[in-house]
């Protein structure tokens, strides 16, 4: 046996399971060793049914005596019931919402269920217990498995199962593995100083403990170990890729603060000191020798674009060597239509008295400002004509979207790339753009300096770890004057009076937002079928029974770009006065009026979403309000919307997120690449810094890691990963 061998070679595998191993993407003994458990189970969790409490995590075998698919009787919620059996007592298992249970457990059949006990009306259930179906019931008796009450329980993991393959299969073909020795010919990457510091246990170690405990412990002291790998890896491949940006030469701006003054001075606004000292570092970067690669995270409302123009402002007023009435170039891109259409009309206010040309690029159509006939509009041009001013230089600003990607792109002297909500767009868009500069120009051999942008407001920790290849910039105030959103949290009692607040508004001529979970009614008959609102169902609702005197646009992803536009355009001119969404308007959207937003079903959110929508209503100085309707009856739910009301800013809800319910909150969390292991250990500041330290560490004595083999093979495998993805 050999840690690169078969599974399929070294064990007899039926045709369901080969499938069932593909699907994990499970290959050699090695993927099966690194399959780690998802939870464990202790004979401490095992219980007979007459000895369960309230609030009790268990585990019980039981027989299925009665089970029927319900409604709840209080708000018709469709549900499955079961009476469960074993041999020492009776109890109820309710699954909410879950109809379709009852088809899967057949009566009189055995299983094992795993959950916690609640309580109603002084009886005893088990609520949404996860099942499993045994052949028999085990004998189980409480008093021989704990006579030794001193002895740790027995403790054993459970895997993530997939059709064809069972838990209990993958723990023994573990089990054999390590019979066989091959975990002496495993080479741990991590030194032993860095495993002694942190306490952590060698690889060999953390392989045994993770797969087969003795204690829960062990597990936890293995899954530390092996976050910590995880984020130091992410660690040293970032600290490694900065330095590398670092070697590329760039264009050479020495533009002074004092220089853009003029350009600052004419917003129709005084700037943040915020945003003043963002547009100074970013300036700082210019002067340098090599390429920025800077990110620039702020809430939503906060300004970004203002600093984006002024740094644009430098670079636009920079000729390139030895073409003295040439620009240098800048591109912008974000990730939707509508914003692209947006920023040309404001980069057309912006730069309209600098005469220059000004491109926008998106897959319906090719747009320049100034028109040749009416110089103070914009006019359509073919792709044709735009690519080619592209490329000869003569349009040093061009806005689009994923388009500016293609490959007959092409510009003359780009400088200067700005990517708006950054998060929106994979490593590998990013790099293409950075390539732009055509391949007969004098500067072929000079990258553009790189501007991300982003308001996910992500936790510290995870910002240090996916993003340590960039330099951060955080703009956290807000515009001079913003009054902060009123935001209140709406209980089904109080929609009536709160839908009277808003018509109030509505008469004064404001407009609303209302956003749903979902574009249309589910399928009631579907397993998992949710009951939330949807967009199309809600507005006719809202049409019908709550503002009949108003118009009301619709707006989901679902739609074709030409009629998001048009949805766009009649709520941008007032022509609707509400706009019922989807989460879609999250991104950007810009339409000072619109100081109102409902946001329905909002348990369903996180804590930061909910924050970004609401960012929509924070664009003017008008009052704004924020109503989260939620139907919720649970205190812990209200109590954490409550934050809304009290934290500061996005980075402070996203921490919250974090806490309260986990790294599967967070927004996005599901392009970073990282593992569950790893999205968990980012709770834990210290063990994050620590990751960060010893990576820098290394990067500082041995940039090309020719001294770590071990650890440059394993950062190869990891951008390989990355750049699949
Ligand atoms: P974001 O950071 O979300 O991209 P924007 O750049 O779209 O925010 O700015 C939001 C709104 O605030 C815009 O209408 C913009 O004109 C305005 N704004 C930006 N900076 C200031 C400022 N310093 N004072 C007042 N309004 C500002
Ligand atoms: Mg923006």
């Amino acid at each position: 046996m050999k840690l690169n061998s078969l599974i399929q070679k070294e064990f007899r595998t039926t045709e369901a399971q080969k499938k069932a191993l593909k699907r994990l993407d499970l290959n050699t003994l090695k993927d099966l060793l690194f399959y780690f458990p998802s939870r464990y189970e202790s004979t401490e969790d095992l219980k007979e049914i007459k000895n369960l409490k309230k609030g009790d995590k268990i585990i019980i075998y039981a027989q299925v005596k009665k089970i029927k698919a319900t409604k709840a009787y209080y708000k018709k919620i469709p549900m499955t019931e079961a009476t469960l059996e074993d041999a020492s007592g009776v109890i109820k298992a309710i699954w909410f919402r879950q109809a379709y249970i009852s088809k899967m457990l057949a009566e009189g059949s055995y299983a094992k269920f795993t959950g916690t006990i609640s309580e109603r009306n002084g009886k005893l259930y088990l609520a949404n217990p996860e099942y499993q179906n045994v052949s028999s019931l085990p004998i189980i008796s409480e008093e021989t498995l704990f006579q030794e009450k001193d002895s740790d329980s027995f403790i054993f993991p459970v895997y993530s199962e997939t059709r064809g393959l069972n838990s209990k299969w993958i723990y023994h073909k573990i089990e054999k593995i390590f019979s066989e020795g091959i975990l002496d010919k495993i080479s741990d990457p991590i030194s032993k100083e860095i495993l002694k510091k942190y306490n952590l246990p060698t690889l060999k170690t953390a392989l045994i403990w993770i797969h087969t405990p003795q204690k829960k412990s062990d597990a936890q002291a293995s899954k530390k170990r092996f976050a910590f790998e995880e984020i130091f890896f992410i660690s040293l491949l970032r600290a490694k890729q900065k330095t590398e940006y670092q070697k590329n030469p760039s264009f050479k701006i020495s533009k002074t603060q004092k220089e853009l003054n003029d350009f600052i001075k004419k917003f129709p606004f005084k700037a943040t000191e915020s945003q003043l000292s963002s547009i100074k570092t970013i300036l700082e970067d210019f002067k340098k020798d090599y390429a920025m690669n800077r990110l620039l995270e702020g809430d939503v409302g906060s300004g970004k674009t203002a600093v984006a123009a002024a740094t644009i402002y430098a670079i636009t007023t920079t000729s390139p060597k030895n073409q003295p009435s040439a620009h240098l170039q800048t591109a912008y891109m974000v990730p939707t239509e509508i914003l692209a259409k947006q920023h040309f009309e404001s980069f057309i206010k912006f730069f309209e008295y600098l005469n220059i040309n000004i491109g926008l690029i998106t897959s319906s159509g090719c747009f320049k400002f100034p028109s040749k006939v009416n110089p103070t509009e914009w006019t359509k041009i073919s792709k044709a004509q735009l690519l080619k001013w592209v490329a000869n230089g003569e349009i040093p600003i061009l806005i689009g979207t994923h388009s500016l990607i293609q490959k007959s792109v092409e510009f003359k002297n780009l400088a200067y790339i700005i990517i708006d909500e950054q998060h929106k767009f994979g490593i590998l868009q990013r790099q293409k753009l950075s390539k732009k500069n055509r391949a007969n120009s004098k500067t072929k051999e000079l990258i553009p300096h790189l501007l991300s942008m982003t308001a996910t407001p992500i936790p510290r920790t995870l910002a240090l770890s996916i993003y340590g290849d960039l330099d951060l910039t955080l703009l956290d105030q807000m515009p001079h004057g913003r009054k902060p959103i009123i935001t209140e949290i709406v209980t089904p009692q109080q929609r009536d009076s709160t839908y009277e607040k808003i018509k109030e508004k509505l008469e004064e001529g404001r407009q609303l937002y209302v956003i749903c979970p979902r574009i249309e009614e589910p399928d009631p008959n579907k397993a998992g079928a949710l009951r939330v609102k949807s967009v199309t169902a809600e507005a006719q609702r809202l049409k019908t029974e709550v503002f009949p005197e108003y118009e009301i646009g619709i707006l989901h992803s679902k739609m074709k770009a030409s009629e998001k536009e048009e949805i766009m355009n009649d709520f941008s001119s007032g022509k609707t006065a509400i706009l019922v969404a989807t989460s879609v308007v999250e991104v950007g959207v810009n339409v000072e009026n619109a100081t109102m937003i409902i946001l329905e079903g909002a348990e369903r959110f996180g804590l930061a979403q909910l924050h970004q929508l609401r960012g929509r209503v924070i664009r003017s100085n008008h009052q704004a309000y924020c109503f989260v309707f939620s139907d919720t009856k649970t205190e812990k739910t209200l109590k954490r919307l409550e934050a809304l009301k009290t934290a500061k800013n996005g980075f402070e809800l996203a921490e919250f997120d974090l806490k309260l319910r986990g790294s599967g909150e967070l927004i996005g969390n599901k392009q970073w690449g990282m593992s569950d292991l790893a999205m968990e250990a980012i709770k834990n500041i210290k063990l994050v810094e620590a990751a960060q330290t010893e990576a820098k560490k290394i990067i500082e004595g041995d940039s090309e890691l020719q001294n770590h083999p071990l650890i440059l093979e394993k950062i190869s495998e990891l951008e390989k990963l990355i750049h699949l993805e």
